[in-house]
């Protein structure tokens, strides 16, 4: 059994990659068959015969995570149908041959993966179908996607393609048919570590903690996390300048209902309506309230919550770093209007939770917590929801390396 990325030169603990690929092929069935007297030369072969069942029963179990996984049922659809080669696919791991990993694999993703993998009965084969799931293709310096599901388990056919078509699969299991007799016939060669290709597969920058990586990269990340923005706002006016009406954009522009207004200002003591950047500011200890006076106004529907980070500017510009939280209500049914507001927070500063007015807030502001670290006081289970429970940190704070190493698994 050959054991693979136990240790990385970067002194990082990797979980190890096992390749069962090698073991011998062991049924009670097959021994005892092999022992009946005669019975090898009444078949001529019980080899052949066992190959020819194994090369034409490779079940699927299908690990579809995105857009190729459209392809691959494609193919099992009647124009390529693969059950004419004896390949179905079965929603278990237990009865399957072929795992066809056919999409990007995430961070929080690849352990579940790795553990349906070792829940397959050998003798067993991968394929890694589309650009995604062989490199993690443009997702690949991403801080949540693992660069290659070969970096997980062993992979035996490659099918390249962003996405590969059904046929390029069905070309990939002809493949690997071939494959299944070479190694049965003992004529497969065994597998061969190429350090040359490292160079190949190595992220483009070199990430995190990386030796290979240029300290100057570090400083750099943060001067442009911090200091520029990636949008162009080259159109943009100078602080303190007003920028005239017909250069707002619609959205921006655009003012809440009147009966929106009258409440916001008389209520809420709102003074600025439609500021220039977005929608009113609300103060945080006030927006439960008005999400509960909008409700009773119809507003029956949460639409979203999106919270964003602010660094803090030393620039030409100078700004204190803050956070803040955009929501989104919407009135049902036809002529549906939207009405929307911002909290403006300090770093460490909570919003009051809405779970308690809309029960859908629950795992958006979960999700906010998550990706941006904004808390919500009074929310009943504020826990990760898109990264795994042991993350470092949250993603899309602009201060948060892309490259951010997640060992074992990035
Ligand atoms: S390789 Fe292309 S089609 Fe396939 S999962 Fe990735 S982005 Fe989607």
């Amino acid at each position: 059994m050959a054991v693979n990325g136990n240790g990385s030169g970067d002194g990082r603990k990797r979980l190890p990659v096992v390749d069962e690929g090698a073991l011998a092929y062991d049924h009670p069935l097959y021994d005892t068959l092999l022992n009946v007297p005669g019975l090898s030369v009444a078949t001529t072969s019980l080899d052949a015969l066992l190959n020819w069942g194994l090369m034409n029963s490779l079940w699927i179990f299908p690990m579809a995570t995105s857009c190729c996984g459209i392809e691959l049922m494609a193919a099992a659809a009647s124009r390529v149908d693969l059950d004419r080669m004896g390949t179905i696919v079965r929603a278990t791991p237990r009865q399957a041959e072929v795992m066809v990993i056919a999409g990007t694999i995430t961070v929080k993703m690849a352990p579940r993966v790795k553990t349906l993998w070792e829940q397959m009965p050998e003798p067993k084969w991968a394929i890694a179908m589309g650009s995604c799931a062989i490199s993690g293709d443009f997702y690949r310096n991403l801080y949540a996607v693992v660069p290659g599901i070969d970096t997980v388990l062993p992979v035996d056919i490659y099918i390249p393609g962003c996405p590969p078509n059904p046929e390029a699969l069905m070309q990939g299991l002809l493949r690997l048919k071939e494959k299944v007799a070479l190694r049965r016939a003992g004529k497969l060669p065994p597998h061969d570590d190429r350090p040359g290709m490292l160079d190949v597969t190595r992220p483009s920058i070199a990430r995190l903690l990386d030796p290979a990586r240029d300290r100057a990269l570090d400083q750099q990340q943060e001067d442009s996390a911090l200091n520029a923005s990636s949008f162009d706002r080259s159109d943009e006016p100078e602080d303190g300048e007003e920028r005239a009406p017909d250069q707002l954009p619609d959205a921006i522009a655009s003012t809440p209902p009147a009966e929106i207004e009258a409440l916001l200002r008389d209520e809420f003591g709102v003074t600025e309506l439609a500021p220039k950047d977005g929608a009113p500011v609300v103060a945080a200890d006030k927006h439960v309230a008005l999400a509960r006076r909008l409700r009773g106004m119809g507003y029956q529907i949460f639409v979203y919550v999106v919270a964003t980070h602010f660094p803090e500017k030393t620039g030409k510009v100078v700004a204190p770093e803050r956070f803040e939280v955009a929501y989104a209500l919407r009135t049902v049914g036809a002529g549906s209007k939207l009405v929307s507001w911002r909290l403006k927070l300090e770093p460490g500063q909570e919003a009051p939770s809405l779970v308690g007015v809309f029960a859908g807030a629950d795992w958006q502001e979960r999700e906010q917590w998550d990706l941006v670290g904004v808390r919500f006081a009074g929310h009943p289970d504020l826990r990760r929801l898109m990264m795994p429970d042991n993350w470092e940190g949250h993603p899309l704070r602009k201060d948060y390396p892309a490259d951010k190493a997640c060992p074992p698994w990035r």
